[in-house]
């Protein structure tokens, strides 16, 4: 039985945050301090993740993600790989980390199972970066990209979110790394999550700033088919490169009309979409499959059509600063 929900859409998508903690402190995604953890007896054990993500291949889930906070944190994170990749029908496994410890520990994940990785890098500068995440340091990073190539880990995608004022100037380095190598960069729309209202004015920048750069440059963006399969980014490729250029635009023009995903956060709850408040606690159907199933189809049926972030920072009908911040809800 697929899961479509009220618009029509199939969702064979479940992205799970493994844990709300973070090794980073991005200055979009995470407060500087005073962040509110969830206790480490709340937060689902590999068992229980697994458990989950049962229920929902039986429902039509074949694709999963990890992502967090930083999942690279979670110690023996190959465990729940393997758990996940012994569900057959579970054909695509992504993780979606920072990079920072990926170097030691990509060779292992790769060995439990992992199919690919997602890397966010938002600067090619060490300073830049430095700001960026508060504390990162970007050899790390670039690091973990050349082991992720090394291991193929592919595609291997590269998330850059685009910020008025700190990265544009580097829209065309970034282009640039996809002319060499397959890597596949995907800019980003700043998404106004979080307690972040003002920040957001100064820092969010269409995604239009990066075809046109690309123009003017002389390095025209051609559109081309997605690396590995559908996905919200419009693909595109520069002459003669070997990866691809990616545009998600969630608030300019944004994708749910094309949206397959639900959610699973660290502490068990399942959501329907990010901007979507209602979240239900799969733990008290934890031991029971069917009960499980029948919170993921509830889950579904309560899903917008649409989300309302819009480019000045409003959400419609929700508060920004009441949305969970990408690091807690699982990005
Ligand atoms: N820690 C991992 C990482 O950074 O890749 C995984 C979790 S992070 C929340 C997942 C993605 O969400 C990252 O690519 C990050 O850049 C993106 N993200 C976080 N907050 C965002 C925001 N307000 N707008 C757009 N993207 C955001
Ligand atoms: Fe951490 Fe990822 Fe959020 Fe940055 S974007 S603070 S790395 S969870």
């Amino acid at each position: 039985m697929p899961l479509i929900d009220q618009q029509g859409r199939t969702h064979d998508y479940l992205r799970i945050s493994v844990t709300d903690r973070c090794n980073l402190r991005c200055l979009y995604c995470m407060g500087e301090e005073g962040i509110e953890q969830v206790a480490h007896h709340d937060i689902l054990t590999y068992e229980e993740i697994a458990t989950v993500v049962r229920a929902g291949a039986e429902l039509g889930i074949s694709k999963i993600r990890l992502t967090g906070g930083e999942p690279l944190v979670r110690k023996n994170l190959g465990d729940l790989i393997v758990l996940i990749k012994s569900v057959e029908e579970i054909k695509d496994l992504a993780l979606t980390t920072n990079g920072i410890l990926l170097t030691g520990q990509a060779a292992e994940l790769k060995k439990a199972g992992l199919d690919r990785v997602n890397i966010s890098l938002d600067s090619l500068n060490p300073k830049v970066y430095r700001r960026t995440t508060r504390c990162g340091e970007l050899n790390e990073v670039m690091a973990g990209i050349e082991t992720a190539l090394q291991l193929d880990l592919k595609p291997v995608k590269i998330n850059t979110v685009l910020l008025k004022g700190i990265n544009e100037t580097e829209v065309l380095d970034f282009i640039k790394l996809t002319l060499d190598r397959p890597l596949h960069v995907r800019f980003i729309e700043y998404m106004p999550i979080g307690d972040h209202d003002r920040q957001y004015r100064e820092h969010y920048l269409p995604l239009s700033y990066v075809e046109e750069t690309a123009a003017q440059a002389g390095l025209p963006l051609t559109p081309t088919p997605l690396p590995g399969g559908a996905g919200p980014a419009e693909a595109y490729t520069v002459k003669g490169g070997k990866g691809t250029v990616g545009l998600i635009h969630p608030i300019s023009r944004h994708f749910c009309d094309r949206c397959n995903r639900l959610r699973l956060t660290a502490e068990g709850n399942l959501k329907a979409c990010l901007y979507c408040q209602d979240e239900y606690s799969v733990k008290g159907a934890i031991n029971d499959r069917d009960a499980l199933k029948a919170l993921i189809v509830k889950v579904l049926s309560g899903k917008p059509s649409e989300h309302q972030m819009v480019a000045d920072g409003s959400c419609g009908s929700v508060e920004p600063g009441a949305m969970r911040t990408m690091s807690k809800t699982g990005g």
